[in-house]
Parts: C-alpha cells; structure tokens; sequence
C-alpha cells in the first residue's frame, strides 16, 4: 500500500480500526486537504473546521508562510540534536522570548513535555532557589484539569479514564477547587514546602470554563506573597485564541490593544504548545526568567528533537503571521459576536443552556444530562451540514475555528449551528 493509494472513508476507518490502537473516539470524517478555515474529506466534501486540532492550527490549514519555511528548512537541515548548535534555533529563542516577554525559551515537541518541563524547573527551583528540603517539594494544581497523559500529569488528573490502571502515582500534587483562591489561600498558608501553582487560564478541556473576573491576578498575587512561582498552561489558550496574545496577558510586549488595561498576570513559568507551530509541526516550549531558568544546566534536561532547525524556522514563521495577520485582535472580534449570535438564539430554545468562552474559545452547553448521545448526535449533524466539532465532556460542544476566519464565514458558521440545534429541540 503505497502513501499515494487513494481511500475512500470507509477503507481508511477500516485500516485505523484494525491496525492503531484505539485511543481515540474520532467522528466518523476521513480528512484529505485543509486551506485556511476549510478541511475536505477524501470524497471532497468541504466542511468548516470549528476545532482547529485542539486550537493548534490557528493560523489556519496549511498557512503558506510557515508550509514554506517548513520546506525550505526541510531541503537544508532537518536535525542536529543539540549535541552541535543550529543556525535556526537561536533566531526562534530571540522571537519567542521577546514576544512573550521573558529572558528564555526551553524548547521541547509537544504540550504534555513542555508541562513535564516546567514542573521540573519549578521542583529543581524549589530545591536550589526556595531551600524546600530534597524530595518535599509539592505542586498545587486544579480539580478537572488537564495537562496531557504522561505519567506524572494522569497522576495528578481526576479524569477516571485518563487515570484509572496506570499506577504507581507520581507524588508530590496538591489538587484544589479552580476558581477557588480561598483553596488556594489555605494551601499556600499550610505548606511551605509548596514550589508551585500549575493552572490553566480556562479549562478548555473541562468544557472551556472561564474562571472569575480577576481570579488569576489574585492566584498570581497569593503566589507571590508565598514565594510560590505561578505556572501557566496556555498550551491551549495561548498564541491568540482567547482574543489576547496569552489569555494571561498583561504584562508581555504583546502588540495587541486588549491587552492594554488588563490587570498584570504574568506567569513565573509560561508554557506554550500547539499554536507555537500552526499545527505544522510538533513545537512547545517553557518560557521563564533567568532566575529560573538558570536552574536547567547541561544534561539536566533535553530531547532530540527540541528546537530542532525545522522546528525553529516554523516557530518563527508561526508567531509571525499571529502578529502580521493581527490574529488576536481578529479572535477578540469574532469571539465577540459568535456569544453573542447564540446568546440572540438561546432564550429561544431549549437545546441550549449557554454559550461561554473567550475570543475564539468557546463552548455551548447542550440541555441533556453528561452521559446523554445529544452533544455527539449534534456533532454528527454538524458534520453532515458542514461543520467539524466535538463534544469536550458530556453534553459540552467546543468550537474553535482557526483564528484566520472573517466575519462572513463567521456568521455563515452561526446559521449552520443554529439550524442544527433547531432540529434537536425537544
Ligand atoms: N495542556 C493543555 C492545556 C492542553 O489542552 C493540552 C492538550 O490538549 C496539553 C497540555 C497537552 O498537549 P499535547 O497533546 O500536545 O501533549
């Protein structure tokens, strides 16, 4: 079977089913081609992609810019591992520090190894810099999150699926109520042995659960007062989803007007994955000061593949066209008027509870119990009218187009939501 063969759905379902593993419950879509906001199955039907792989193509399918570093990359050098130095790596460092506004970037593949990383620097931290006794250092974290699915970060999930017959735990988690600073208080006062606070700025994964107005400057406040560094997963929220460059933004040099005015809640650790790309590749990376950073010495930590010279020339040509194509500002727009089209239909039907999210990360909240068939049907119907989306937990739809959408598609996508609830109306 030669990569050229061609399949049809039914044949391509048919081999992922027999040969892969089954660690996924994909929607029945088999996916050829992707342009912009648009991805076409391999019968050539045309659909609006409203997940964006999790939120890692926000720059739309096959961004010309970054497929072009890509291959003008891949016909030079692809990998050195950082045995030697590369030309390319340096250049992607400089950007992605200076646009996130910290001293260094610790390049790593994907999302769950940047969250791997940035709870090694803080425990080394805690040892070398805080004075926490060996082996005593603890991390608080948030009920309902999620990091990924290595080892250490299921230890610490309370997804039954996620967790359950993958024990031994990893140690050394401290789980608290999100959106909760009393918890957060109490811990941070009960523990001195406690190094850091790993939050995601909205649960995206939870069900895209916007926590309270001023909840994380007030986290970053407590964890300051208690020499506790503050951790950001925005492998999700990150890199313009949420309207703003960082859903932490404040303090960054981010270009973007809505960040003017935003209370400063600027991570200790940032981490960073998905969008760092474009969807093009695997990119993620920790982003800290050097009074942190500094603690990470040769051979205390590395990957073959981190920073490699393919990866940084994308990185590059990522982050660029976020800021040339004005894509938080584009996010914060459309984000706008996607709540509010829905919250226009929503007191008028009873599929519907609520919409909620931030820029162009947004959930709906379907009127069925958790464990009903209704948000997937829903999906399935979307798929059928055009639209690609997915059901988060339960009876919560996700949408996430790419950031590269205009207004016309928008409300073009808003018609094919809304049509396809009214045909679940109970
Ligand atoms: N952190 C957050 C907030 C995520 O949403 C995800 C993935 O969805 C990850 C970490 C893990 O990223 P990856 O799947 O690239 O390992």
């Amino acid at each position: 079977m030669s990569v050229l063969e061609k399949l049809t759905s039914k044949d391509a379902i048919a081999l992922e089913e027999k040969y892969g593993a089954h660690n996924y419950h994909p929607l029945p879509v088999v996916l050829s081609k992707g342009e912009g906001v648009y991805v076409w199955d391999v019968e050539g039907k045309k659909y609006y992609d409203f997940l964006s792989a999790y939120s890692a193509v926000n720059q739309g399918h096959c961004h010309p810019k970054i497929v072009n570093a890509m291959i003008r990359q891949a016909q030079t050098l692809t990998l050195t591992s950082r045995a030697f130095y590369n030309d390319m790596l340096g250049k992607f460092e400089k950007l992605a520090a200076e646009t996130f506004g910290y001293s260094k970037l610790l390049p790593m593949n994907t999302g769950a190894e940047a969250v791997e990383t940035a709870i090694k620097i803080c425990r080394k931290w805690a040892y070398e810099k805080k004075g926490v006794p060996e082996n005593q250092a603890q991390i608080v974290v948030c009920e309902n999150n999620f990091h990924g699915r290595t080892t250490t970060i299921i230890s610490f999930s309370n997804d039954s699926v996620a967790h359950n017959n993958y024990g031994p735990y990893t140690e050394g988690f401290i789980k608290i109520e999100y959106d909760n600073l009393n918890a957060l208080k109490e811990v941070l006062e009960g523990n001195k042995n406690i190094a850091g606070f790993l939050v995601e700025p909205i649960q995206g994964e939870a069900g895209v659960f916007v926590p309270s107005e001023g909840y994380l400057a007030k986290a970053k406040e407590l964890c300051k007062m208690h020499n506790v560094l503050f951790i950001a997963d925005e492998v999700q929220t990150g890199i313009a989803r949420t309207g703003k460059l960082l859903a932490t933004c404040g303090n960054c040099n981010c270009p973007e007007k809505h960040c003017s005015g935003t209370p400063e809640v600027k991570p200790d650790i940032l981490i960073l994955g998905k969008a760092l790309s474009g969807g093009a590749y695997p990119i993620s990376g920790v982003l800290a000061n050097d009074e942190i950073m500094d603690v990470i010495t040769p051979g205390s930590h590395g990957s073959t593949f981190g920073g490699n010279p393919v990866a940084a020339a994308v990185g590059i040509a990522a982050l660029e066209v976020v800021k040339d194509e004005g894509l938080a500002e584009n996010a914060f727009q459309l984000g706008e008027i996607f709540r509010e089209e829905l919250n226009k239909f929503i007191p008028k039907c009873n599929i519907v509870n609520a919409v909620r999210g931030k820029g162009l990360l947004n959930a709906i909240l379907i009127n069925d119990s958790e464990d009903s068939s209704t948000a997937w049907d829903i999906c399935m119907a979307l798929k059928e009218n055009g639209l690609l989306a997915k059901p988060t937990h339960g009876n919560i739809i996700r949408f996430a187009p790419p950031l590269v959408m205009n207004k016309e598609q928008l409300m073009e996508c808003v018609g094919i939501i809304i049509k396809t609830l009214k045909k679940f109306e109970k």
